[in-house]
């Protein structure tokens, strides 16, 4: 599960986030719509402790993401269990950024073997299995730059679920691909979905989250302004700005 309470966050004075309230159960799929600039990258960024808060708490299980209590008041971790809490959550960008250099099951394998220290043959046996689910198993010996967009991002998914994961974070994820490979990878998804991983994901396709989401939540001006069950937001959208924001993306 994850938990935000009051969460706030500016940049120089400017409030991007301003008191962030937000339950994802755990094992839910929640979809975070919003314009441009809502602030629906911060939230995730802050949600792996990308960014550090200004205000507020965020729970991922029952870890206390960033900070520790004593009493009433919030002590930074050190980056060492920082670190090791950013391990539990997965994250799976725009742009995939996977390592040029490694091959296909090097880029899944690495961090398991090297930052967890699991043995290689297992984690590389689980590597394969984890290609087989996107799809991908007859490319473990290549190159990045030999797969399509679409394939890439698949590896990157792959790659973040190989560190076992609490939480899978995805920031608009399908954005950078051609259209014809989006599908790809909205199926891989939709498929991880069903496996029961905690999904917080930040897309303009309105298909999969009415297709796959659990929960909507609607950001505007870092505030969440609606947010409910996905099929009867969609169906029946009550603030002007949800009407509005959908109104520009079907
Ligand atoms: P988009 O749909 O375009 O990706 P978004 O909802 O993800 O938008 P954010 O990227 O979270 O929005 O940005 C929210 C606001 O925070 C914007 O005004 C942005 O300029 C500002 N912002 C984000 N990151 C930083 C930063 N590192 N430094 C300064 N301002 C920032
Ligand atoms: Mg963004």
């Amino acid at each position: 599960s994850v938990r935000l309470r009051g969460v706030h966050k500016q940049f120089s004075g400017n409030r991007v986030l301003h008191g962030i309230d937000l339950d994802i159960a755990a094992g839910s799929v929640t979809v975070i719509l919003g314009p441009s600039g809502s602030g629906k990258s911060t939230l995730l960024r802050c949600i792996n402790h990308l960014e550090k808060l200004d205000g507020g708490t965020i729970h991922v299980g029952d870890a206390l993401i960033g900070y520790c209590r004593k009493g009433q008041a919030l002590y930074e971790l050190p980056e060492k269990v920082v670190a090791q809490q950013r391990q539990r959550i997965g994250m799976v960008f725009q742009q995939f950024n996977l390592f040029p250099h490694r091959t296909v099951l090097q880029n899944i394998a690495d961090a398991p073997i090297r930052i967890l220290g699991q043995k290689r043959a297992e984690v590389e046996a689980r590597a394969m299995q984890l290609l087989e689910q996107v799809g991908l198993a007859h490319r473990a010996q290549a190159w990045p730059r030999e797969l399509s967009g679409g394939q890439q991002q698949r590896v990157a998914i792959a790659r973040a679920l190989a560190m076992q994961p609490d939480v899978m974070l995805f920031d608009e994820p399908t954005s950078a691909l051609d259209p014809e490979l989006v599908g790809e990878v909205l199926q891989v998804m939709k498929q991880l979905a069903h496996s029961g991983i905690t999904m917080l994901v930040v897309t303009h396709e309105i298909g999969f989250a009415r297709e796959v989401a659990d929960n909507i939540v609607f950001m505007d001006n870092g505030k969440v302004v609606e947010a409910g069950d996905a099929r009867a937001l969609l169906d029946n959208p009550q603030h002007p700005r949800l009407r509005e924001f959908l109104a520009s993306v079907l």
